[in-house]
C-alpha cells in the first residue's frame, strides 16, 4: 500500500480520566477509556469499530477529532499531527473531518430551520460567496441525502427520525469533508429506517470518495458497510483485519464470543454457542495480564501474568492472544 493512500494514522492513543473520591482530592486511579490504540485508515475505506458498551469506541472517535483531549499519542491526518494543534487551530480541522452522532434530534438545534442549519457551516467556513450560491448548495445537499427543497423551511420537530438523520448527514457533508466518524448513526432509529440510512451512507461514500470510521455494536451493519474492522475490549484493539475474514473465522476468543452472541444464527459459522453474560470489567480496575482473562473460557496461567501484544498472524490480520502468537 502506498503511503499516500493512508489518510489517518493513529499511534499509541490514550485517553485516561482521573478518578477521585471528591473533586478536590488527589486522584486514586484512572479510567483507561482508550489505552494505547494504533491503526491506519486508507483513503476511501470504511473501517468498522466494534465492541460492547464501555469498550472505548466512542472515546476513541472523539479523541481522533479532538472533541475530547487525548492523554497522549498521535493522530496524523493528511500528514499533520492534529494532537499538536493549538486550541484556536482546532476548528479548522472540521472543514475536513466530521462526525455523525447516534441521536439526530439532540444533534439539531430545535429553534433553527433545516436551511439555516445546513447553511451555517457554509458561512462559518466561507464556502459560499453569496446568498444565491448558499441556497443552491443547500438544495444540492438536500438532494444528495434524498430530500427536496420543501424541507428548507421545516423545524426538526416537523421531521421523522430518518429525515432528521438525513439533515445531520447533509450538514456534515456541507463542508465537503474527506473523513467522517459515524458513531452508531442508526442505533437510535427505527429498524425500518436503519437500512435506508446505511444504504445512503454507503452510496455517499462511493459517490464522494469519503472515508469512514464506523462505530457500531451491530456486526451486521459493520459487515454490510466496512471492508476492515477492529474489535475493541476495555480500551484496546484485540483483533483487526478484513471484515469478511474476521466475521467468518475470528481468531480472538472475545471476537468469537461477540459474534456468536450478537450475529443472527448462521449455520456456516462454527463458533462456540456461549454468551457474554458476565459484565465487562470496570476500566478503572483493568485485569492484569490479558484484560479478557476473567471472562475467557480458554484462559491459562500465562494469561493472568502477561499482556498479549497485537501481532500480525496473517497479512493484514492482527490478534492479541497468547494462544495464537
Ligand atoms: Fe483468553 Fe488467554 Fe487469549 Fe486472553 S490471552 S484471550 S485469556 S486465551
Amino acid at each position: 500500500m502506498l503511503d499516500n493512500a493512508v489518510l489517518l494514522k493513529v499511534r499509541d492513543l490514550k485517553k485516561f480520566y482521573p478518578v477521585r473520591r471528591h473533586s478536590f482530592l488527589k486522584e486514586r486511579g484512572y479510567t483507561k477509556a482508550v489505552d494505547g490504540v494504533s491503526f491506519e485508515l486508507n483513503r476511501g475505506e470504511a473501517l468498522g469499530l466494534v465492541g460492547e458498551s464501555g469498550s472505548g469506541k466512542t472515546n476513541l472517535g472523539l479523541c481522533i477529532l479532538r472533541l475530547r483531549e487525548p492523554t497522549s499519542g498521535e493522530v496524523v491526518f493528511k500528514n499533520q499531527d492534529i494532537t499538536k494543534l493549538k486550541p484556536n487551530e482546532i476548528p479548522g480541522i472540521y472543514k475536513d473531518m466530521q462526525i455523525i452522532f447516534q441521536d439526530p434530534y439532540s444533534s439539531l438545534n430545535p429553534r433553527m430551520r433545516v436551511g439555516e442549519m445546513i447553511g451555517e457551516p457554509l458561512v462559518i467556513y466561507k464556502l459560499v460567496k453569496s446568498r444565491i450560491e448558499k441556497e443552491a448548495k443547500i438544495k444540492m445537499l438536500l438532494k444528495e441525502v434524498g430530500l427536496n427543497d420543501a424541507f428548507i423551511e421545516k423545524y426538526p420537530h416537523e421531521l421523522s427520525e430518518g429525515q432528521r438523520q438525513r439533515i445531520v448527514i447533509a450538514r456534515a457533508l456541507s463542508v465537503s469533508p474527506t473523513f467522517i466518524v459515524c458513531d452508531e448513526p442508526t442505533s437510535a432509529l427505527d429498524v425500518s429506517v436503519q437500512a435506508q440510512i446505511i444504504n445512503l451512507l454507503e452510496d455517499l461514500r462511493n459517490q464522494l470518495s469519503l472515508t469512514y470510521l464506523f462505530i457500531s455494536h451491530d456486526l451486521s451493519v459493520i459487515k454490510h458497510i466496512c471492508n476492515r474492522m477492529a474489535v475493541m475490549y476495555l480500551g484496546k484493539i484485540i483483533e483487526f483485519g478484513e471484515t469478511e475474514k474476521v466475521c467468518s473465522s475470528a481468531k480472538h476468543p472475545y471476537t468469537r464470543l461477540l459474534i456468536s452472541s450478537i450475529l443472527i444464527p448462521d449455520p456456516t459459522l462454527k463458533y462456540e454457542h456461549l454468551s457474554l453474560n458476565d459484565e465487562i470489567p470496570s476500566s478503572i480496575d483493568v485485569p492484569a495480564g490479558c484484560r479478557f482473562h476473567s471472562r475467557c473460557p480458554y484462559a491459562e496461567e500465562v494469561c493472568q501474568n502477561s499482556e498479549p501484544v497485537l501481532t500480525e498472524i496473517e497479512r493484514g490480520w492482527f490478534v492479541a492472544c497468547h494462544l495464537l502468537i
